[in-house]
C-alpha cells in the first residue's frame, strides 16, 4: 500500500488532501474512510446522497469525491453533473454496484473521471486514489 506516496504528494502540495466519500450506504461509507484513513495526510468528509454531496462541494474545497450512483434524494450523475458545473476540475471518481451501463455511461458523458466497480478492494481503491492525487499536484 503506497501511504508513502500519498504523503510525499500531501507534502508537496503543504497540506492533507480532502476527500468528499458519498455513498448512501453507511457501510460502505465507513469502509471507503478506513481505506483513505490508512495516512494522516488524507482528511475525509462523508455525504450520504448528491444534494448533500452538492451542498459541501459549494462550501468547501476537495481534493477528489468517490461517488455512488444509486441513491435517494439525488442519483449520482445527477451529482456528478451539478458538481463539474461548480468546480469543473475537482476529480468525480465514480463506485458503484449495481449501475446499468446506461447509468455509467451518463456518469462518464458527464465528466465522472474514472470508474470501479463494487466490491471494491483496499489496494485498487488507494491507487486510484493515488493516481488522482498524482495530476492534482502535478497541475498545480
Ligand atoms: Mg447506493
Amino acid at each position: 500500500m503506497d501511504t508513502k506516496k500519498i504523503e510525499s504528494l500531501a507534502r508537496q502540495k503543504g497540506r492533507a488532501f480532502k476527500v468528499l466519500i458519498v455513498d448512501d450506504e453507511p457501510r460502505v461509507r465507513d469502509i471507503f474512510k478506513q481505506f483513505c484513513e490508512i495516512t494522516g495526510s488524507v482528511e475525509v468528509d462523508m455525504a450520504e446522497n448528491g444534494s448533500e454531496a452538492v451542498e459541501k462541494i459549494r462550501e468547501s474545497d476537495y481534493d477528489l469525491v468517490t461517488m455512488d450512483l444509486i441513491m435517494p434524494e439525488m442519483s449520482g450523475v445527477e451529482a456528478v453533473t451539478k458538481i463539474k458545473e461548480i468546480k469543473p476540475h475537482l476529480p468525480v471518481i465514480v463506485i458503484t454496484g449495481n449501475a446499468t451501463e446506461s447509468l455509467v455511461r451518463q456518469a462518464g458523458v458527464k465528466g465522472a473521471n474514472s470508474l470501479m466497480y463494487k466490491p471494491v478492494m483496499m489496494e485498487n481503491f488507494v491507487d486510484e486514489v493515488v493516481l488522482t492525487f498524482e495530476k492534482s499536484v502535478a497541475i498545480r
